[in-house]
């Protein structure tokens, strides 16, 4: 059967897209979402353990309704400048903020908690403060937290809601390419909707680049992250959760004046292992019914390439094989004393420190020999200038598994509608390079449903 709307991936991206040309096109748009991941209940891939189930063809964690971010902390970041920026579409703060709200209230909808995570006005202020004269910037962010055991809930809800709206599911389903009007599978197959909306995910990322090559729609590499996941005992980093649940502090090193972040604080949470397509880095998560001893955060070094190449993740692939290689293919472990002292860490030294590691497969050995030195250098003097806010996060006992790697998709040449060069091929979320967080995924969806809607004639 063909429908005029085709959405090939059904993350948020894409179920916000299908919602917003649903509730907004009054069911005059048939509209079909097609996944190559299954649906939430039976995405069973175990939550500590962030490998391919062995009986599926993709993993789990990345791939089914809801996408990356249903097996997520479903931590919501609500402000239009983080996992993205907004205003690279709006023409007004207010516009860019009312993308947020919106993709809030939906959430709200479907039954994500109704508190936020937002501490005291005054002591987010007084952070500030104390953050600013470090030479540190705090950016005071309003968070919805649903869980790594809520987020599955929610996202039933809202597929269930927009299967009642008419929006079709095409689950367990692998499209191979994309052509102006047509979707190909893999047996060749097609369909030829009127408009196409391609939101991949960061686990189509590579696939989303290709099409792009083949359709010549111009894209550009983005800068990427790379670091260690920082564990402490979780009463180091208590005084700064109770300001705000995921702290974000951002910091310009002395020696290369690099940009530095803390990203995806897990207060009383997990390190657990990543493995894709060969090579083994870090995450964490925490879950509301299970907590740990310890808080984690990932801290991380921005690096962007000019000339001769720009390829980042090819470069960034190259520090993860080498720490690959290094760990025996499983993550670097090492305290903050022994990477100082310039020494491997071994699981002896290990026992001296005060954070029992919460990720025992790691390998104790030396960062220093497997990521560059300006990598190493910022880390270290990043921590040494968080430690004034956040006191023993820098301490000899700290604990860093490495490494901790922010990939970023190929970022598509689009208009403000999010429609690429080629008619009616509009493109949202992570997979294209223009989010990296759950609510500007949703936000990039809504915009390209509209797009959709207003090519239709069905909005102004
Ligand atoms: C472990 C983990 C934890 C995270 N935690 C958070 C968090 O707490 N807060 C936050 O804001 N963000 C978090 N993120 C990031 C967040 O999940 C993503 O930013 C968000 O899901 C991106 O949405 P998206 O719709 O662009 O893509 P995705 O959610 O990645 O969805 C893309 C979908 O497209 C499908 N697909 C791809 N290619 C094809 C193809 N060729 N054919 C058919 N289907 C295809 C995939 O199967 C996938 O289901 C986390 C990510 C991970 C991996």
């Amino acid at each position: 059967m063909e429908h005029d709307v085709v959405i090939v991936g059904a993350g948020p991206a894409g179920m916000f897209a299908a919602y917003e040309i649903a509730t907004k096109g009054k069911g005059k748009l048939s509209t079909l979402i097609i996944d190559q991941g299954y649906d939430v209940d039976n995405r069973k891939c175990p939550v500590h353990n962030y490998k391919m189930c062995t009986n599926c063809r993709i993993c789990s964690i990345m791939s089914g309704v809801g996408g990356a971010g249903t097996l997520s902390d479903g931590l919501l970041n609500l402000r239009p400048d983080i996992g993205g920026d907004l205003m690279e579409f709006c023409t007004s703060d207010k516009e860019a903020w009312d993308l947020v709200n919106y993709v809030d209230s939906v959430f709200l909808k479907y039954g994500a908690p109704k508190e936020v995570c937002r501490g005291d006005v005054d002591d987010a202020v007084d952070l500030q403060r104390r953050a600013a004269s470090e030479g540190i910037k705090f950016i005071p962010i309003t968070q919805r937290h649903m869980g790594s055991d809520g987020a599955p809930k929610v996202i039933k809800n809202f597929k269930e809601d927009l299967e009642k709206m008419g929006v079709k599911f095409l689950l367990d389903t692998h499209v191979k390419d994309i052509r102006p009007g047509k979707i190909i599978f893999d047996d060749d197959s097609s369909m030829s909707p009127k408009y196409i909306l391609m939101a991949p995910g960061r686990v189509g990322a590579n696939w989303a680049a290709e099409v792009a090559r083949r359709l010549a729609i111009p894209t550009r590499h983005e800068p990427i992250d790379i670091g260690v996941r920082v564990e402490v005992p979780a009463f180091v980093m208590a005084p700064v959760i109770a300001v705000n649940r995921d702290p974000k502090f951002h910091i310009y090193t002395d020696t290369y004046d690099d940009f530095v972040r803390t990203f995806c604080v897990n207060h009383e949470g997990f390190v657990v292992k990543e493995v894709y397509d060969g090579i083994v880095a870090v995450n964490g998560h925490s879950m509301t019914d299970n907590p740990s001893d310890n808080s984690n955060f990932a801290f991380l070094v921005r690096v962007a390439l000019t000339e001769p190449i720009e390829d980042t993740t090819a470069y960034g692939r190259s520090v993860v094989q080498q720490s690959t290689i290094l760990g025996g293919g499983e993550p670097l472990i090492q305290r903050l004393g022994d990477l100082r002292m310039g020494r491997r860490s071994t699981w002896v030294r290990i026992a001296h420190s005060n954070v029992l590691p919460s990720l025992r497969s790691a390998t104790p050995g030396d960062i220093a020999m497997a990521m560059p030195h300006r990598i190493v250098t910022d880390i270290l003097e990043g921590l040494e200038k968080l430690d004034e806010i956040i006191p023993g996060v820098a301490s000899s006992s700290t604990l860093l598994y490495a490494p901790e790697i922010k990939f970023s998709a190929n970022k598509f040449q689009v208009n403000k509608n999010l429609e690429t060069p080629v008619e009616n091929l509009f493109v949202a979320g992570d997979g294209v390079g223009l989010s990296r967080g759950i609510v500007i995924a949703a936000a990039n969806g809504l915009l390209a449903g509209r797009g959709i809607l207003m090519k239709a004639g069905l909005l102004v």
